[in-house]
């Protein structure tokens, strides 16, 4: 299966003027087949990557400047920019401003990239045009390269390979019939079926303090003066820690769940409809805002999109099932009788069911409720093993629940209390 590697890389000062000049020439390049593409548009025409892949070819004969770069990158950009334009639409995909876009190009033959260790620290890879180019190696390439991307974060340089590394997924996990239920709670970031509560900060107090001051130092600092790109980059360094925290707390609750269990199931938030709504109108505007915009902070606080893309991840290695299940509900369930009451949940932390007194942890709750809602979806799924899904006729979507098929690869399903 593909992979990723991402390896922060040492660039010499040459090389490191010559991606900047490379980011440069795939900018331009960008942004004038996005306002060709544009003015075609509006004549009511097309404009494909091949035809401007021709274009191309033909202006390096007289510019000389887009010689500086690999034609390969270039290629690369217009292709990418073909894939923006067919997925967001021309008008949506957005230019590449000189401080907004970080540089970023890929050389995609990856026959043409060598990778060899220099020592236990440090390897080191050829790249066209850039010759070698020393990276930390912390951890092996472990498979046949298919492609390599050179990044800018604004601090460092990267380089990033993408990986075959001949492992396949498991047709069935190692212990089936296992099965967790995890609800992004809003208590604490991870909560489980088996009662586990898992979270983690990702900034400390201290840090969170030099953070607000940075920010009032960044008020005060004049626009384009060299203290304020001093002020900005120290932010970003702040912001990109933090990131990794976040990045690593994922995968690794996602490696230890999908290890242990051929299913889990997610709640599927949505939040993109519970972050929009906030201003909304509403009944008591003042009061559902307030409610809302704690629970967006919470939300995105704990950055569980991250997680499931990492689940989605960690169980290609596996095998385990991800079943996404809407969240209507199963903070509101009791998890023994399937008492439904909003009274059930009188705080955001203790559930007190009104039918037969059960008491837990609210998130915990929630998520055993969540697991039972993912078992019931793969239980239908058994049920129609063999046929495709999207022909089953509409009435038994609804009654029986069996799950439509998503995009992503998942399942969703329609929860059965
Ligand atoms: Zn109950």
């Amino acid at each position: 299966m593909l992979a990723g590697r991402k390896y922060r890389s040492k660039l010499t000062t040459e090389q490191a003027a010559q991606c900047e000049e490379f980011g440069n020439v795939c900018r331009a390049v960008w942004n004038t087949a996005l306002d060709q593409r544009r003015q075609y548009r509006t004549r009511g025409a097309w404009m494909n990557y091949n035809e401007q892949a021709g274009q191309l070819a033909d202006a390096k004969t007289e510019h000389e400047w887009l010689k500086v770069a690999p034609s390969h990158i270039l290629q690369q950009t217009l292709k990418d920019l073909d894939r923006a334009c067919k997925d967001h639409g021309t008008f949506r995909v957005k230019w590449r401003g000189k401080s907004r876009w970080n540089p970023s190009f890929r050389f995609p033959m990856g026959k043409l990239i060598e990778v060899e260790r220099l020592s236990k620290r440090w390897g080191r890879a050829k790249l066209p045009k850039l010759g070698w180019v020393r990276f930390r190696m912390t951890r092996q390439i472990g498979g046949v390269v298919r492609s390599a991307t050179v990044s800018h974060d604004g601090r460092d340089w990267f380089v990033s390979f993408l990986v075959d590394d001949g492992e396949k997924t498991p047709e069935q996990h190692a212990m089936p019939d296992t099965g967790v239920g995890v609800d992004r709670g809003v208590v604490a970031a991870v909560a489980t079926s088996d009662g586990k509560l898992i979270d983690r900060g990702f900034t400390s107090p201290g840090e969170a303090e030099r953070y607000r001051r940075l920010q009032q130092e960044l008020a005060r600092q004049k626009r384009g003066s060299r203290n304020r790109k001093k002020t900005l980059r120290a932010m970003r360094g702040w912001k990109r820690r933090e990131g990794d925290r976040r990045a690593d707390f994922c995968s690794q609750v996602a490696a230890e769940l999908t290890d242990r269990n051929a299913l889990v199931a997610l709640e599927d938030l949505r939040t993109r409809n519970m972050t929009r709504s906030a201003s909304g109108t509403s009944e008591e505007p003042g009061r559902s805002v307030a409610r809302k915009s704690g629970l967006n902070r919470a939300i995105l606080d704990k950055g569980w999109h991250k997680l499931e893309l990492a689940l989605l991840n960690a169980a290609r290695h596996t095998g385990s099932e991800i079943v996404k299940v809407p969240a209507a509900y199963t903070s509101q369930a009791c998890s023994v009788c399937r008492n439904v009451d909003p009274d059930n949940r009188n705080s955001q932390a203790v559930f007190r069911c009104t039918g037969c007194g059960h008491t837990a942890h609210a998130d915990v709750n929630a998520a055993i409720n969540v697991l039972a809602a993912g078992r019931a979806v793969t239980a239908c799924g058994d049920l129609g093993a063999g046929r495709s899904v999207k022909q089953e006729p509409q009435p038994a979507l609804a009654l029986v629940g069996i799950p439509r098929l998503q995009p992503w690869g998942g399942r969703q399903a329609t929860m059965t209390l």
